[in-house]
């Protein structure tokens, strides 16, 4: 019986290894909710990861509709990645349109949330990659999914997280630099909704909205009327457009008090290939520098 029982070890090594091999060839289906988490996770995946991001650049992650293909993809993904904190409402449809059985990974699972008030209620703001050491948890959460994956390549995963963690730093340090140098009193900005939370807690900007934090809800014209009033008082002077929401509201308060076009901020979608923010990095330094070229104004 023994000899017969090492022979069975060494048929069982020997499948074990081919296994192992034929993983770390296969490249990992993954998708992820939204743009901007679509890239981070492709920069610590690298080559052994396909990613696809259901909301498309310049889409709204709060309000998403989406297609057979969309349950098709989700289907037959390895890995799903969401963001959380309620960013994604729409994602439990979709789950059940699909017949996927496989669980999420929350990648901002761990981050220090800030929470508002909404329409009478308490809720956890989502945009927590709005500031660039947040999304530093994001890229620890996912290199671990990843290697949890595909362990055959967890030493680049490993490297790729180590390499793109410095960036963030360097992005992080380049935000307060800029920012620091502006006068207190001139760091206020009009925006369509709330989704510079953590950009202001972190790099200290006052952010003022007609919207909440969800660009699901309605303001209502009690609420438009008090953000007027605040803003003659606070003397907030420039106002931005956002790349995936309706301009109209934000415009209208802005005639109202007198606040001038900054330009616009790319606050929770990536722009295509060719436009100014085709990657979380490239999208994170252009909102830094539109921001402070208009409060230096
Ligand atoms: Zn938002």
């Amino acid at each position: 019986m023994k000899p017969q029982g090492l022979f069975l070890g060494y048929v069982a090594a020997a499948l074990l290894g081919l296994g192992a091999g034929a993983a770390s060839a296969k490249t990992i289906e993954a998708v992820a909710s939204f743009t901007v988490l679509a890239d981070v996770v492709s920069q610590v995946g690298g080559d052994h990861v396909h990613v696809i991001s259901l909301v498309p650049p310049n889409g709204d992650p709060h309000e998403f509709e989406p297609s057979p293909d969309d349950a098709k993809n989700l289907k037959a993904a390895d890995l799903t990645f969401l963001s959380g904190e309620g960013l994604e409402g729409w994602f439990e449809r979709l789950v059940k349109a699909s017949g996927s059985e496989k669980k999420p990974v929350i990648v901002s699972t761990g981050i220090k949330t800030r929470t508002m008030e909404d329409d009478g209620k308490t809720i956890t703001d989502p945009h927590v990659w709005n500031s660039a050491a947040n999304v530093i948890v994001w890229v620890a959460n996912i290199e671990k999914a990843l290697a949890a994956a595909d362990p055959e390549d967890a030493a680049d995963f490993k490297a790729n997280a180590a390499r793109y963690t410095t960036d963030l730093r360097e992005l992080n340090a380049y935000a307060h630099t800029k920012i620091d140098a502006v006068p207190r009193a001139r760091r206020k900005i009009l925006t369509s909704h709330d989704a510079f939370g953590y950009f202001g807690r972190e790099y200290g900007v006052t952010f003022l909205s007609p919207l909440g934090i969800s660009t699901e809800t309605e303001a209502s014209a009690a609420d438009v009327a008090k953000l007027i009033e605040q803003i003659k008082k606070e003397q907030v002077k420039v106002y931005f457009f956002e790349n995936s929401n309706d301009p109209r509201l934000v415009e209208q308060v802005a005639k109202a008090t007198g606040a001038q076009a900054g330009g616009e901020l790319y606050v929770e979608a990536l722009s295509k290939a060719d436009g100014p923010a085709p990657t979380y990095a490239k999208m994170f330094r252009y909102n830094v520098d539109q921001l402070t070229a208009a409060m230096s104004k």
